[in-house]
């Protein structure tokens, strides 16, 4: 008989959150802050812990979180309401990347950990909002305000920032990260499908080199990049058998919790997050096999794609999964875009490993900032099919034109099968909550009638055949 999960939460988890505040306010009263500066950083962090620790317990008790999700919650609690640097060797420095077109593999290589530093904290974005202008988009808002008030230790120990130069964002972004910590600017290409560009992007990559192994002082050599590749490569497939279970119907997993292990991503090694990954997907082939689900057969379907969604900002996923859909495909450039492509290496040189890497890092990438993005309508319309889509969310992040410049041609494309979409567009705060909420449910609703109205239609077929 099939089982649907409804436990509420994780007594444990919770456990653990609220301790992490009650010793944040132990510290506060303790050491006082002094100086107006002082007080200013402290109420940053009481802020920012906060809001991170009330989404971090919404995750854990959004029903159904499989037992092996909790080290990567764990993972988000450590560095964004404990405040504590990644898990690394005391000697291993950190690179920060941004986006998806940062290859890990070359870092790893020189013996450092990447760190992804794209950032979804509201407190962040509210002091960035007055370094950068109005318009410029919260991601960028949120780094700057880290940066601004040095309070994480994961921005502020970064021996070597990489950013590649997608947007205009990310290239302003670079240029002020440039003024405050040691900082490469990435040029990726505009237009992949030109050999000129692509050649380009792989002599970046060599010019990149260098920087590493000047930050960290080690050398990469044939062995330690191919070594790297292998690593990467064991997340990948992991990644691409999760993949899998999320394809099931009912659902083994929820969207949300699947949506925090790839946040996790951007702060663990990358062997001990395919472990993790390896654990969870132990544990949902078990759930398939007791037919343990957390949706119900009929429950709508639901796909997110659009501007990144990053942790602590989860509240679009969050309300998808709290009004009756259910999450089951996630095409943001923090879901599985940066895990779905291995690396395919044809000439087994140093050179073709770096061609490999280069090829990996652009070609199948959907992101919106390349001139001619048809694969990305592709692509969404694959995992439409292989998920069994019933509903899109374009989530578009204020600020963020080139995800909607794209929207119209998703619309008219998604139209010609029948499927709906709806554009949300948000920003780094709770005061649009209700009204994203009513528009969420609305649509699940719409999802649900559309269902009926072609189950019904099946059946007088049916009658009328029979
Ligand atoms: S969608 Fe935008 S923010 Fe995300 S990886 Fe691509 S260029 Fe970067
Ligand atoms: S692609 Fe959009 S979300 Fe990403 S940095 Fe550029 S404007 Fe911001």
């Amino acid at each position: 008989m099939s089982q649907i999960d409804n436990k509420r939460n994780k007594p444990e988890m919770n456990h653990v959150i609220k301790n992490v505040i009650e010793n944040k306010c132990d510290d506060h009263h303790r050491n006082p802050p002094t100086t107006m500066a002082e007080r200013q950083r402290q109420r940053f962090v009481d802020k920012a812990t906060k809001v991170s620790a009330k989404y971090l317990r919404r995750l854990a008790e959004l029903p159904g979180a499989p037992d092996a999700m909790e080290p990567f919650f764990k993972v988000l609690q450590d560095i964004y309401v404990d405040l504590k640097n990644v898990a690394k060797p005391a000697d291993t420095k950190i690179i920060g990347t941004y986006c998806v077109m940062v290859p890990n593999e070359l870092i790893y290589a020189v013996g450092a950990q990447p760190v992804k530093l794209c950032s979804g904290s509201y407190t962040a974005f509210a002091i960035g909002d007055d370094l950068v202008p109005r318009d410029a988009c919260p991601l960028i808002k949120a780094v700057m305000g880290f940066q601004a008030m040095e309070v994480m230790p994961i921005y502020d120990d970064c021996a070597l920032m990489v950013v590649p130069i997608t947007c205009d964002c990310k290239k302003k972004m670079a240029g002020m990260l440039k003024q405050r910590v040691p900082t490469y600017a990435l040029h990726v290409p505009t237009a992949k499908s030109e050999d000129r560009d692509m050649e380009q992007y792989v002599q970046e990559l060599y010019q990149l080199i260098p920087e590493l192994e000047a930050v960290t002082g080690q050398t990469i050599s044939y062995q330690s990049l191919a070594e790297s590749i292998d690593a990467m490569g064991f997340a990948q497939y992991q990644m691409s058998k999760f993949n899998e279970f999320k394809k099931h119907v009912p659902a083994l997993i929820k969207g949300t919790h699947a949506m925090a292990l790839m946040n996790a991503f951007s702060y663990l090694p990358v062997e001990q997050w395919s472990q993790q990954l390896h654990r969870l997907n132990q544990e949902l082939a078990r759930r398939k096999k007791d037919k343990h689900y957390v949706s119900k057969d009929k429950q709508p379907r639901i796909m997110i794609t659009g501007s990144p969604v990053i942790f602590p900002n989860i509240k679009i996923p969050l309300l998808i999964e709290e009004t009756g859909g259910i999450l089951v495909g996630d095409e943001t450039c923090m879901g599985e875009r940066s895990l779905y492509d291995p690396t395919v290496v044809v000439d087994q040189s140093f050179d073709g490993l770096m061609r490999s890497l280069a090829n990996r890092y652009t070609r199948p990438c959907t992101c919106p900032t390349f001139v001619d993005n048809s694969q990305r309508i592709y692509r969404i319309k694959q995992m439409i099919a292989d998920h069994q889509v019933q509903g899109v969310v374009y989530h578009v992040l204020r600020g963020c034109l080139v995800y909607d410049f794209e929207y119209q041609t998703l619309e008219d494309e998604l139209g010609k099968l029948g499927i709906p979409v709806i554009r949300v567009e948000s920003d780094y705060n709770e005061e649009d909550i209700e009204q994203l909420r009513i528009r969420i449910e609305a649509f699940i609703e719409l999802i649900k009638l559309k269902d009926l109205e072609t189950r019904i239609s099946k059946l007088k077929k049916s009658e009328i055949a029979g």
